[in-house]
């Protein structure tokens, strides 16, 4: 049997695991062995010190992080790295930033960068003119070695389109944003410079961004930051500026444990991805008379799957019938429209199964 959380499609907040559900249901009563309910625990006290390292731990683990790399855990969602990376890395520079603007997300990440620096947009999706639905090859990208760093957004969430290679040029610090894929697949993080997501996709409720920073980036930093946007600020808290979201990383922390110990790591939850993906992009490929995959198929989002029907009114019809049948969180971002169906790491291969299943129903019969 499934309930309503098992087949939310939602694009974010994704769904969660069962299991974290169960755990956050418990902890918002009493952490086990605390007593205390996890919205009033201090973030001060030890046991959430200890949280703080705990989670830290798994996460190294997760991605085999060499210690010349921190991970932080930081306020203001994905949003705000849009501003703190520029400042650390661009301002004052001489240098340029290059970005690559690839569809919504990444086309929100430029203007800020642009109030600290010189900014060169090496490759326009939108300039392709059929609204991001490709990627550059490497072919097609020439990146400077002089550039003061390369900004990417590995996954385009409201596209659906995800880079399947690393673009840039080793040697240029390599900047990107994974917060609609990160951990769902395994990448060898000395590759990057800084690694940042929001937990509210793969990793947990928003309120809380993971970033991963290569320790000597922080060796040299402008003057002018707010100590708040400083990175060195939190490292040196260890997380604990400010009052963080005690609860955010608490699931964080449980969908870490999840991770490791029921998924068994990066490599098999990729595995399991790619096979949730292929189950959707099969019943679309399958009938291209009702679905049209939105993604240039070599760029196809293994998280976020993008398509249309042939007219609003039958789109609307689909998300009616997926409505009644238990599906919520499948109707398109409001910048797209269409449907999407997010299927990050929480979303099990019996739920995507169940859509499959509903999607060839719907086709089939004519609706
Ligand atoms: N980057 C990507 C890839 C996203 O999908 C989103 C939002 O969904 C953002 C950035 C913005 O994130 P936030 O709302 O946490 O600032």
């Amino acid at each position: 049997a499934f309930d309503r959380n098992a087949l939310n499609f939602s694009g974010g907040p994704g769904a969660l695991p069962a299991v974290v559900l169960a755990e956050t249901r418990q902890a918002i009563q009493a952490v086990p062995g605390v007593g205390l309910s996890i919205l009033g625990i201090s973030h001060r006290s030890d046991w959430f010190a200890e949280l703080i390292t705990q989670t830290e731990r798994d996460l190294r683990a997760l991605l085999k992080l060499p210690d010349s790399y921190a991970v932080l855990l930081l306020q203001g969602g994905a949003t705000l790295q849009f501003s703190m990376i520029p400042m650390l890395l661009l301002r004052g520079s001489g240098c340029t930033a290059e970005y690559l603007r690839t569809g919504y997300w990444s086309a929100k990440s430029i203007p800020p960068a642009r109030l600290e620096g010189e900014v060169r947009v090496l490759w326009d999706g939108e300039r392709q003119g059929d609204g991001f639905r490709r990627l550059p090859t490497a072919d097609e990208l020439e990146c400077s070695s002089a550039a003061a760093y390369l900004h990417y957004v590995s996954n385009e969430t409201v596209e659906g389109v995800q880079f399947q290679t690393i673009p840039g040029r080793d040697g240029v610090k390599r900047v990107c944003d994974m917060s609609s894929d990160f951990l769902s697949r395994p990448f060898d993080p000395e590759r990057f410079d800084l690694v940042y997501a929001h937990a509210q996709k793969n990793l947990g409720p928003a309120g809380v961004t993971l970033v991963v920073i290569r320790r000597a980036l922080l060796d040299q930093v402008p003057a002018g930051i707010p100590e708040i946007l400083d990175y060195r600020a939190h490292l040196q808290a260890r997380s604990i500026y400010n009052t963080p979201p005690v609860m955010a990383i608490y699931v964080v922390s449980r969908v870490l444990r999840w991770l490791r110990e029921e998924i068994g790591g990066l490599e098999p939850m990729d595995a399991l991805n790619r096979r949730k993906a292929d189950g959707l992009y099969g019943v679309i490929d399958r009938h291209p008379d009702v679905y049209a995959g939105w993604a240039n198929p070599a760029d196809r989002s293994r998280m976020n799957v993008v398509f249309r029907l042939p007219t609003p009114e039958r789109e609307a019809d689909f998300l009616r019938r997926a409505e009644s049948a238990g599906f919520s969180g499948l109707k398109g971002h409001r910048s797209l429209g269409g449907i999407r169906a997010s299927i990050y790491n929480g979303m099990t291969l019996a739920a995507v199964e169940r859509l499959v299943e509903f999607m060839d129903d719907f086709a089939h019969n004519g609706h």
